[in-house]
């Protein structure tokens, strides 16, 4: 079993860590800085729940955020990875199992031709950042303020001080003259979007976009929105390239594209990046699109984008195998099922204890919001998210967490849920819901 067990604190793990590691942790939001708090340390996973360190139990709404979608040590996953590697880590040569991942996602995203496999969502985005560049022989790319796109210079941007101006880095260690290309503007806004491109539609390469924004909670690019963008993008011979990073393989079996194709006949971007989901744990992660986009890849064309572990054997096993199980007949039904009830509840719970709140979920994502006033409508933008009741979240965050709940520890993540939560788990979380939101008054 684990080599983990107590004495082993969280607090004194989180001590230990904080002396070899910034912050005690390898990606920010890990360190709880957001709610406060002493992050728990995971010892070990099973289907939907997580152990800490300290042996406690917790039912996980993170999934790793959000690749998990089967919950941990799913049998046939585990026996995928364990086949692998007995085959050998790392090869640095092509494989079959590279081709078979390609394959099967194509067949899912009918938008795509062509898929390149890389090792974080970070390089598939920042790759197909350079691809649209390369392919558009343009620089200048626009994204949404609230979307995250991964940690590469150009996209850690955020917005400039008034329309259609050029962003200010969000991180230390970006120069100006990197995001000097890079146009941020208010998600959902048409009239700022029409602004943006005619006063810049025919400089720029791309414009990216989380469809369905996990990283401000759970906001919906709305119809009219993605409609319109999708229009001015075509119109202004800019590529349109769906982050599907968190939304792939998640909100359903085709990702976020496929409902916008739903609802808009003949809809698709021009690239889309994928991660989470895709590597069922393990890193990996892909960006892909027409295949006269993709010809400009190196080898064959002049846009450089090169890996020593992409692809790697271990981690194509665990994407293929979590793929293939998510095409199981009515996977997705029944997870979207689940995830609405959980959001269902938890907004029933709320209204009862009279604390505004709304919520949406897709597929096995959701989110929901603390809101300032009583009202029915979801926030629309980044600004309409950060006014929602932090400190409420805060206080709710930690008493679920009391009761063995875990949730993103920030009110801008989205949440998951699992093929592993069963009724039983859906029940003992909307009961600590009920009690958590009593103990807000
Ligand atoms: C998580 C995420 C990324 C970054 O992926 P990493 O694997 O963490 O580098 C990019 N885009 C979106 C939409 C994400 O949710």
């Amino acid at each position: 079993m684990s080599s983990q067990q107590p004495p082993f604190t969280n607090a004194n793990l989180f001590e230990r860590a904080e002396r070899v590691i910034p912050g005690g942790v390898n990606s920010p939001v890990r360190a709880f800085r957001a709610v406060g708090g002493t992050p728990r340390f995971i010892a070990k996973a099973q289907g939907a729940y997580l152990f800490d360190a300290e042996g406690k139990r917790y039912i996980d709404y993170i999934g790793s955020w959000g690749p998990m979608i089967l919950g941990h040590g799913h049998p046939a996953v585990l026996d995928a990875v364990h086949a692998a590697v007995n085959e050998g880590l790392s090869y640095g040569a092509p494989t079959l199992r590279e081709i078979e991942l390609a394959e099967e996602i194509l067949k899912l995203v009918p938008s795509m031709d062509q898929v390149r496999l890389v090792s974080s969502g970070t390089e598939a985005a920042m790759s197909a950042l350079r691809l649209a560049r390369g392919a558009t022989g343009r620089s200048m790319i626009m994204k949404f303020e609230g979307c995250y796109h991964g940690h590469a210079d150009a996209l850690l941007v955020k917005a400039g001080s008034g329309l259609a101006t050029l962003g200010h880095p969000t991180s230390a260690g970006v120069p100006a003259d990197v995001v000097k290309h890079t146009l941020v503007l208010p998600y959902n806004d048409l009239a700022q979007l029409e602004a943006a491109f005619s006063l810049h539609g025919d400089q720029l390469a791309c414009v990216m976009i989380e469809p369905i924004c996990g990283n401000m909670n759970f906001v919906r690019g709305s119809l009219p929105f993605m409609q319109r963008l999708r229009e001015l993008c075509t119109q202004h011979g800019a590529l349109l390239v769906f982050d599907e990073v968190m939304t792939g393989f998640r909100v359903a079996l085709g990702g976020a594209q496929s409902l916008y194709a739903k609802a808009l006949p003949g809809f698709a971007p021009d690239i889309s990046v994928f991660g989470k989901v895709i590597g069922g744990g393990m890193p990996l992660a892909a960006f892909g699109g027409r295949r006269d986009v993709m010809a400009q890849l190196a080898p064959l064309g002049p846009v450089y984008q090169a890996g020593t572990l992409s692809g790697n054997p271990v981690a194509t096993a665990c994407g293929l195998a979590t793929l293939r199980e998510i095409q199981r007949p009515g996977f997705f039904d029944r997870l979207a099922e689940r995830t609405r009830s959980l959001t269902t509840g938890l907004l029933a719970h709320a209204h009862d204890a009279g604390i505004p709140m709304v919520g949406d979920s897709e597929g096995g994502m959701f989110g929901f919001f603390f809101t300032s006033t009583n009202t029915t409508s979801l926030p629309q933008n980044y600004t309409e998210v950060m006014a929602t009741h932090k400190e409420r979240f805060n206080r709710f965050f930690h008493a679920m967490l009391d009761q063995g709940i875990y949730l993103a520890p920030a009110l801008y993540e989205a949440g998951f849920v699992s093929a592993a939560h069963s009724d039983e788990d859906l029940q003992q979380t909307l009961a600590a819901a009920e009690q958590s939101l009593r103990s807000l008054n």
